[in-house]
Formats: C-alpha cells, sequence, structure tokens
C-alpha cells in the first residue's frame, strides 16, 4: 500500500487484483472493523466534556457508523475522511438515510496527508482504522489538529495478555505486529497526550456486526476468481483465529488529550 516519489506516503493501488478483490468482498457492510453503536455512544460519555455542537474528524470512516452516530447523538458538523471511494458513497446515503447529510462533510482523502488547519477539531474520532498508517504515527500526526480542549477517540487492536498463543503472534506479526494496552499508553504519551480513559470492545462486537456478515460473503464468493477466493480464504482464518484465540488480543478505545 505504499508508494513514494509523489510527495504522498500512503496510497491505495486500486489495480492490485488482491487488494480488489478484498475490498470488494467488504462492500455494502454496515462497518468495516469491530465495533457498535453501543461502543461509540460509550467512548463517547467517556470523552467527555466535549462541546455541544463539536467540530469533529472521522478518520478512516468507512461507510461511517460513527460518523453518522455523532452526527445523530452530538449534532456534530463532521468530516469524514476516508481514502476509499466507494466507503464514502456507502457514507453519504447512510448519512441521507439518517437525515443527517447536512452536516456529514466526506473527504476523499489519506488520514496521514490532512490539510485542515491547526486547533480546528474539538473531536477527533478513528475507530479501527490507525494501523493504516501506524498507531504512533497516527498520534503524531493528528495532534495539532485538536484544539486545545479537544479530545482523540481512537481504537486500536493490541494484545490483551502477556502470552498470546503462538497461532496469535504469527497471524498478527505478519500484518500488524501488536502492542500491548500499557505500550499504547505509553506511545500515546510520548507523542503529546494524556490518556483520560481506556475500554477494551466486547467480543460481540467483533461478530454482530462485522464478522458474521463477513462470513456470510465469503460462502458466496465466486470459485471461479481466484483473487477473491484468497481473500475470502484470509479472512476464513482471521475469523477463525478469533474464534480460537480472541481472548489473547481485542480492539481497545483510547480517550486521549492534548497536553499543554
Ligand atoms: N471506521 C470504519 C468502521 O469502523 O466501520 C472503517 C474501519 S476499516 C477497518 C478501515 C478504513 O480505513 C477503511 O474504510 C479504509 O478504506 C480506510 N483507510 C485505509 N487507509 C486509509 C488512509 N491512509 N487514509 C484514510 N482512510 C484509510
Amino acid at each position: 500500500n505504499h508508494s513514494s516519489g509523489n510527495g504522498r506516503e500512503f496510497e491505495f493501488d486500486f489495480d492490485d487484483p488482491s487488494l480488489r478483490a478484498a475490498l470488494e468482498l467488504h462492500h455494502g457492510l454496515a462497518r468495516q472493523g469491530p465495533g457498535s453503536a453501543a461502543t461509540t455512544r460509550r467512548l463517547l460519555s467517556l470523552a467527555q466534556p466535549v462541546p455541544p455542537r463539536p467540530r469533529a474528524l472521522d478518520l478512516g470512516c468507512g461507510p461511517g457508523p460513527s460518523a453518522v452516530l455523532l452526527a445523530r447523538e452530538t449534532e456534530a458538523e463532521v468530516t469524514a475522511v476516508d481514502l476509499y471511494p466507494v466507503f464514502l458513497d456507502e457514507l453519504r446515503s447512510n448519512a441521507e438515510n439518517a437525515g443527517v447529510a447536512h452536516r456529514i462533510h466526506p473527504e476523499n482523502r489519506s488520514m496521514d496527508d490532512l490539510p485542515h488547519p491547526d486547533g480546528s477539531f474539538d473531536l477527533v474520532w478513528s475507530e479501527g482504522a490507525a494501523y493504516n498508517i501506524g498507531f504512533d504515527a497516527a498520534l503524531r500526526a493528528w495532534r495539532h489538529l485538536l484544539a486545545p480542549e479537544g479530545v482523540l477517540v481512537v481504537t486500536e487492536l493490541g494484545w490483551t495478555t502477556d502470552t498470546p498463543h503462538p497461532e496469535a503472534r504469527e497471524f498478527w506479526d505478519a500484518v500488524y505486529p501488536l502492542r500491548s494496552t500499557a505500550e499504547n499508553i505509553a506511545l500515546a504519551t510520548a507523542a503529546g497526550y494524556t490518556v483520560t480513559a481506556t475500554y477494551l470492545l466486547p467480543d460481540e462486537d467483533w461478530f454482530a456486526e462485522y464478522y458474521t456478515p463477513l462470513e456470510q460473503r465469503i460462502t458466496e464468493v465466486d470459485p471461479d476468481d481466484p483473487y477473491a477466493v484468497e481473500a475470502a480464504d484470509y479472512l476464513r482464518r482471521e475469523i477463525e483465529l478469533r474464534r480460537a484465540h480472541g481472548a489473547d488480543y481485542g480492539y481497545v478505545g483510547y480517550v486521549l488529550r492534548p497536553r499543554g
């Protein structure tokens, strides 16, 4: 996913048939990673105080489950950023159905290349997406966007045990080496934040709106499309890993405030 020479550090290579097949498997899902409305609400309550009509930024918004909830429940103006135009189209239609399209502003750009001025957001939000540029890089890149009293809420996958099963370690090491919650707190502190709360997403958040519909999708893959079959096999392994060793890793929400 990385390219160089054009000044941008991160791009999707939409000509890559493996990536395209993986993305297509995800079209039309309500969410694109573990989460739930209950969790977004919980994180929002942990993030208080937040101004009544916050200027919000949702990074890696996907089809917009959190962007739409924030717009509905806080009267936020939400700038919603994603690199993948198909998800932004889905966000537009979800926002319209929820009656909040006028307060959601989709932007097709990379979360590591944001043009917004310093201090322009009260609430920066990112569920299951910071890993795309790396948690540490994300925290450092986003800090200047926060108003002095602003708050960053970000969920990040990490180990929930000191002794993860070797299969889990091997699987995640190959794609995105995980850290413990304590290590992520240390990174956030070093990046200039105070960690005011953490919240481990319940196991149900992996399945109800993400793995369960995805698993159904996997069974419908065209067996003559090798890229789709490969993408489906990978996701099947990821879901099996969760069933076998899910207690060893989890998504954690971090509520972060910029330190003076
Ligand atoms: N937050 C959404 C949710 O919870 O359903 C989406 C989570 S999904 C696991 C990660 C999202 O990050 C995808 O929508 C993907 O297109 C987007 N993404 C990946 N790399 C990105 C980047 N560099 N900049 C912006 N969005 C990116």
